[in-house]
């Protein structure tokens, strides 16, 4: 099934259709991963809209970009539909930003010029800093207030009836893979004259409550981290309150007791890199300390365009092979293994010395992800596997010797 077409002569069946009640089970059932679309009367057309119920990329990329992924292609299965890729950084890094700012500077730019009248991010509630509100801000300090990540699933669909409402007509989203497939479903019935999506990359994202365990059991201190990332160093970086940070290495997180605290949405998601959006501002295929950037359409081009001359570029490289280090995790991560953390430090000094770099590290960690991830669907939904697993992630998937 493609995208909802619209019907403008009467009022949109739309408007009839009732919104979940908060906490309410979803269509999708435990598969759900919040991206707030049930939140609203949009709802009505969750069938075919849901990215865990109708997976269609092939429909939905050919809408946005005027053509599906090349599968002759091996940067088209991996990256998605794109014109052109670099690493960036911004000349002044915006402070707090997950990054350097990179996301927030150009929904700064694009609103300030009247490209758009309000943008669609992610604030943080008062009592909390990682739990995610969801604003259509209208200002600069606004967008400036949802800069950094709030590394939890975030309902960003439910401020959509707020659109319609308010008479809105041109409008950028950010947000990320699972958000972005709803919204390109329904975009026609939003009553806009011009969309602009903005993603990021996302992967292993995890409700409010697992990510408490996540940094209970893997930082020396976990109230006061205020940012995270899983760097290319092949460390996660927690930034503390005092400014300090502490890196622990990949391979000496303890998986057996993290198993299960990434969100099921997010073990059977195949859009990492956000293949519906416009452009997508991600760090996974550029050098270590840059942004990574991906242009899919002449819509991406131009919002780069706005903020050029704010950043430093350098082409895109790729170095190494990840395919045996590939490999030999896949039954690791199965088993839960867990090594000593004097051997993790070892080996995430070997694998950065002479591991995948820049493009190369990006499909390492979409081969491990896409591997774990189809697993998953075929051990808990074997039923959904053939249909939502998209062909782009079959062909990953089938380089690798998988475990029953
Ligand atoms: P900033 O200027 O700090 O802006 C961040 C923007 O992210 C804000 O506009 C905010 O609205 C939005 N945002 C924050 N939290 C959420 C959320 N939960 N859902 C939707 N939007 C949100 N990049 C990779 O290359 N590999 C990854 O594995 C990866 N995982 C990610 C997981 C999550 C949950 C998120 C939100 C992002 C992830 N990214 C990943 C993207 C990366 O971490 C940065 O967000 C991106 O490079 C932009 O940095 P910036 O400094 O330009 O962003
Ligand atoms: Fe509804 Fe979004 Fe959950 Fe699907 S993922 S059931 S569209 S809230």
């Amino acid at each position: 099934m493609t995208a909802v077409s619209p019907n403008s002569k009467q009022q949109p069946k739309h408007q009839k259709a009732r919104a979940l009640k908060p906490g309410s089970r979803r269509p999708a059932k435990e598969l759900c991963s919040e991206c707030g679309l049930c939140d609203t009367y949009y709802i009505h057309y969750v069938k075919e809209a849901c990215a865990f119920l109708n997976q269609q990329f092939d429909a939905l990329e050919t809408q946005t970009h005027g053509r599906r992924r090349d599968l002759t292609k091996e940067d088209d299965w991996y990256f998605g539909v794109h014109q052109d890729m670099m690493a960036a950084r911004k000349q002044h890094p915006i402070e707090g930003a997950q990054w350097t700012g990179i996301v927030s500077a150009i929904a700064i730019e694009m609103l300030n010029r009247g490209l758009v009248e309000g943008v669609v991010c992610v604030q943080n509630t008062k009592e909390d800093r990682f739990q995610p509100m969801p604003v259509i801000a209208r200002t600069p300090e606004e967008i400036l207030a949802a800069r950094v990540n709030k590394p939890t699933l975030s309902p960003n669909l439910s401020v959509l009836e707020q659109v319609e409402q308010s008479g809105l007509k041109r409008l950028l989203v950010i947000g990320v893979g699972c958000q972005i497939q709803a919204l390109r479903a329904v975009q026609d019935q939003l009553g806009l004259e011009k969309l602009y999506v903005l993603g990021t990359p996302c992967v292993d994202n995890v409700t409010r409550e697992g990510l408490q365990k996540f940094l209970e059991t893997t930082s020396r201190s976990p109230d006061t981290v205020v940012h995270y990332e899983f760097m290319q160093d092949f460390r996660i970086h927690f930034k503390h309150e005092d400014g300090s940070t502490e890196m622990v290495p990949f391979f000496g997180l303890k998986t057996n007791q993290l198993k299960d605290v990434f969100a099921p949405s997010c073990m059977s998601c195949f859009d990492y890199v956000n293949g519906l959006a416009d452009l997508v501002v991600g760090y996974m295929g550029a050098p270590f300390g840059w942004q990574w950037i991906v242009v899919r359409n002449e819509t991406g081009k131009a919002m780069l365009d706005l903020v050029m001359d704010q950043l430093e570029t350098q082409p895109v490289m790729s170095q190494g092979d990840r395919r045996q280090a590939v490999q030999q995790s896949i039954p690791a991560y199965d088993r839960g293994v867990t090594l000593p953390m004097w051997a993790a430090k070892l080996m995430g000094v070997v694998i950065e010395r002479i591991g995948p770099k820049g493009l190369e590290y990006a499909r390492f960690s979409i081969d491990s992800h896409f591997t774990r991830n189809y697993l998953y669907v075929k051990r808990n939904h074997p039923e959904k596997l053939e249909a939502h697993v998209p062909e782009f992630a079959k062909r990953i998937v089938g380089q690798y010797k998988l475990p029953e």
